[in-house]
């Protein structure tokens, strides 16, 4: 059973947590004093066996290390009398030391509403393997044609790649880098924070190896250590047939290489699309215009029209008004998925001539009489035909 101090928190705790607790030394054992030990005899004892296990005059021996910090962790709950009462009472565990209290259930039960409301942010969780690299983004920008029919194109970037000659080990001929002294290559340092709600246990990053748990002793002279170099590269990219503005295409892997050998993060290549001098698009569908002249729209037609394929013959039919559509099947975008295209749409632009010759307009005056309407003539806006009229006839 393990009990958190203060009110409220009593966590019945599954048997594998207890069983780690159950393999902790007694801190007054590992001090080698009584448990009515004074203050003054708890600092002698701590003096004493921490210059007897002070890492710095054993090195190389690995125990030494061990039982210099269990010397450290009993004195550092032993000198504090709040910390040694619920010791006393409640055994390693209520003393927030060493036996993580929550180390076997996976992280706290509180998560990190706790963490927030009193640590501050600071990070309780462990490291959890290799940290991803950084996406990249960049822009490509495609003619019209490219964008509906598809492409490749090339990319420049300039992304961090693993270094090949530490290969991201960052330690000169890629040895391996030793653990750091500090966090023993947990790369974290735990740590008691008192709370309204009792004890709790807490880990920020090791300031040491800043997270990392290994020391960089022999830096490796090309990235200097970083485990990373910064490389100019050139991407080919495959732009499917029907890719639209602000479409972004995912080259996964293709980003930055994580830090001490983590995945490479993606690659976004953002599409931009240049204008095109005849057409505008919908999605899959196509706009153009065409313009044809009176007798066309009055008598009908067969005209040729621009698509993207090159030109192809619309029947244009007699009675034709000026803002009318037509519609020209599959000339449009392919469908990015399945490939299916869009259409086009042709808007007709009747063409009213602002001149005449005098052919035309003996012409244009009989077909009036036969709409049963009398004209009168006007003069055109800029001078023109009706002008000369005007002056022929000395109105
Ligand atoms: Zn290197």
């Amino acid at each position: 059973m393990l009990r958190i101090l203060g009110d409220a928190s009593f966590l019945p705790l599954p048997d594998s947590c207890s069983k780690q607790m159950t393999e902790k030394r007694d801190y007054y054992e590992v001090l080698g004093v009584s448990r009515g030990a004074s203050p003054d005899e708890l600092k002698k004892a701590y003096r004493k066996l921490a210059r007897q296990h002070h890492p710095d005059v054993n090195s190389g021996d690995a125990g030494a290390e061990e039982r210099f910090k269990e010397v450290n962790e009993a004195y550092e709950v032993l000198s504090d009398s709040d910390r040694r009462a619920a010791y006393d009472r409640y055994g390693h565990s209520a003393a927030g030391m060493g036996s993580d209290p929550f180390g076997g259930m996976g992280g706290s039960p509180f998560g990190d509403l706790f963490e927030s409301f009193f640590g501050g942010g600071q990070q309780t969780r462990r490291r959890s393997g290799p940290v991803k690299g950084q996406d990249l983004t960049v822009t490509v920008t495609l003619n019209f044609e490219e964008a509906v029919f598809g492409a490749e194109k090339e990319v420049d970037l300039l992304r961090l790649e693993t270094c090949a000659s530490c290969n991201g080990t960052r330690m000169r001929d890629g040895q391996t880098p030793p653990r750091c002294a500090t966090c023993g290559g947990t790369g974290e340092v735990r740590r008691v924070q008192q709370t309204i709600l009792g004890q709790f246990m807490t880990s920020t990053p090791c300031t040491a190896c800043r997270g990392e748990g290994v020391t960089i002793t022999d830096p490796c002279p090309t990235c200097r250590g970083r485990g990373r170099t910064s490389q100019s590269r050139q991407i080919t990219v495959t732009i499917p047939a029907g890719i639209d503005e602000n479409q972004t295409i995912r080259l996964s892997g293709q980003g930055e290489a994580g830090p001490g050998g983590g995945p490479a993060g993606n690659l976004f290549v953002n599409v931009k699309i240049k204008p095109h001098q005849l057409f505008t698009r919908q999605g899959r569908q196509i706009s153009s215009g065409v313009g044809i002249n009176v007798a066309q729209a009055m008598l009908g037609d067969e005209i040729e029209v621009d698509t993207l394929d090159g030109k192809v013959a619309l029947k244009v039919p007699a009675g034709t008004q000026s803002g009318q559509q037509f519609r020209l099947r599959q000339k449009g975008v392919p469908d990015l998925r399945h490939g299916d295209r869009g259409d086009q749409i042709v808007t007709i632009h009747v063409a009213i001539p602002d001149t005449l010759t005098h052919e035309q307009q003996t012409l244009v005056q009989q077909l009036a009489t036969t709409f049963g309407s009398e004209v009168h003539p006007q003069p055109a806006a800029s001078r023109g035909f009706f002008d000369k009229v005007k002056d022929a006839l000395g109105v």
